[in-house]
């Protein structure tokens, strides 16, 4: 991998997550001028639909969408995602290599058992990134300041939400480049599941549009942070 500094670095657990929950935002931040990057956890090998190969090609065109500075794929085992030693050493590597000051990850409830163990680990490599005691060759400390969460299936306790109205044609985009996951019922590409179907659409769209609606905008994605989050004087009119 080469060094690449990052303003925000969106965590995937698989690829397409970060495309389906929070692209509008990443596209966004990308179009104000940030460098961008995500790093999806596993490669999907457990997906009912699609494979590896058609997998890898649907996550290069999403890229493209997207505009990303930099995306990797830390290839952690898809159904087996274990907070342990060695995997947070992988991404305290990934994190001191870009330096990103904000960190996108799970919210660390979820349907998928995945989705909270990434959420942890994510959590902790962040913490552990910044001690000095913890040596990985050439790459110095570095602790990003915010890990700030996304929504998957489960609704989560929201502190801000960001309205994506100006990108979110783009998350559109970026999502439909799974094509065999999404909105799909192409046989070839396997069994029926909840996301192949026409009507995850409409979910996708509902969801973005109820959070852009609490905020009085078109379309919006929802956030959790642990840490409050501070206002300055000449924001606080927009809020
Ligand atoms: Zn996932």
């Amino acid at each position: 991998m080469t060094p690449v500094k990052l303003n925000a670095l969106f965590f995937g657990t698989h690829p397409d997550d970060v495309e389906l929950t929070c692209s509008g935002t990443l596209a966004k931040l990308k179009m104000e001028g940030m460098s961008v990057g995500i790093a999806d956890l596993t490669r999907g090998e457990l997906s009912t639909r699609g494979n590896l190969t058609v997998r890898k090609m649907e996550t290069d065109k999403a890229t493209k969408i997207l505009n990303l500075d930099f995306r990797t794929n830390l290839q952690l085992e898809d159904g087996n995602i274990v907070n342990n030693v060695t995997n947070r050493r992988r991404v305290i590597k990934l994190l001191r290599l870009t330096k990103p000051e904000l960190v996108f990850a799970p919210y660390p409830l979820d349907r998928h058992p995945d989705h909270i163990n990434a959420s942890n680990l994510i959590r902790e490599s962040v913490f552990y990134s910044g001690l000095r005691k913890i040596v990985t060759a050439k790459l110095g400390v570095f602790r990003p300041r915010k890990v700030i969460y996304y929504s998957h299936a489960y609704d989560i306790p929201v502190t801000f939400i960001f309205d994506i109205s100006d990108t979110f044609d783009i998350k559109m985009k970026s999502v439909e480049a799974f094509e065999s996951q999404f909105f799909n019922l192409k046989k070839s590409n396997g069994p029926e599941t909840f996301i192949s179907r026409k009507d995850f659409r409409e979910y996708v769209l509902s969801k973005a549009k109820y959070y852009g609606f609490k905020i009085g905008v078109e379309y919006g994605e929802p956030f959790f942070t642990y840490e409050p989050v501070k206002v300055e004087a000449g924001y606080i009119s927009h809020i």
